[in-house]
């Protein structure tokens, strides 16, 4: 059997709290209650939230100041807010910080429960079109990751811009880590078959990417073979 969805909620209205644990515990959801701000904030933090309903009008921090953390950390979890009727500030507030979804108190547990399906559900969806992104399209080595797609290099949080050759190269030896690899499979991979210049040219373009990914950090990731060619690894 599939793990329980755990929901946070954070509201103060203990009366209504209650009622949304019972309901939500009710449908097989695994609920946690906090009636504060900054309870529900560190409790956001300290737990593995699949959905969060969030009430505006808190003691300590707001649901909106707690919305704009949350999203600071963490921008998938879905969270719907539960406003006041008249809020209308409110709403635009957390939409535009990223709140998926609100109601309007009083609501229809009905709804409010369709709701949270709902966003459970898509939430899901996303989660594995994301896996299937990240099989297809991104080569991964330690601080390094490469998206074919978008042709983005990125060594930790810092963007790298490579021509389309050093690209090509880069990502030739990603798909071969580890493998010690001479300058004709190189040459005849990046380059392509008919190409039919001095070997040479791939020492350059090594050189070049070197530069750019490893040369400013403190690990080597490419590595030369003497008599052979290069090879991506971690040192040693
Ligand atoms: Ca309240």
């Amino acid at each position: 059997m599939d793990k329980k969805k755990q929901i946070l909620i954070v509201e103060d209205e203990e009366k209504i709290a209650r009622l949304l644990e019972i309901e939500l515990s009710y449908e097989g959801y695994e609920t946690t209650k906090v009636y504060d701000g900054f309870e529900g904030f560190q409790t956001f933090i300290d737990g593995d939230w699949d959905l969060v309903l969030l009430d505006i009008m808190l003691p300590g921090i707001s649901g909106i100041e707690i919305l704009r953390r949350i999203r600071s950390t963490n921008k998938d979890v879905p969270v719907i807010l539960l406003t006041a009727k008249d809020a209308i500030e409110d709403k635009v507030a957390g939409l535009d910080l990223g709140a998926n979804d609100y109601v309007t108190k009083p609501f229809q547990m009905e709804e409010l429960l369709a709701r949270v399906r709902a966003h459970l559900r898509l939430r899901e969806q996303e989660k594995k079109s994301d896996v299937v992104e990240e099989e297809e399209d991104v080569l991964r080595f330690e601080e390094l990751t490469l998206n074919e797609q978008t042709r983005e290099v990125y060594r930790k949080e810092d963007s790298i811009e490579l021509t389309p050759r050093e690209f090509d190269l880069l990502a030739y030896l990603l798909k071969n880590e580890k493998i010690v690899l001479n300058r004709e499979q190189l040459l005849n991979n990046v380059w392509g078959y008919d190409y039919f210049g001095d070997t040479n040219v791939v020492d350059v373009y090594i050189r070049y990417l070197r530069n750019k990914m490893d040369k400013p950090y403190d690990k080597q990731y490419i590595h030369t073979v003497r008599g052979v060619g290069y090879v991506l690894k971690d040192e040693q």
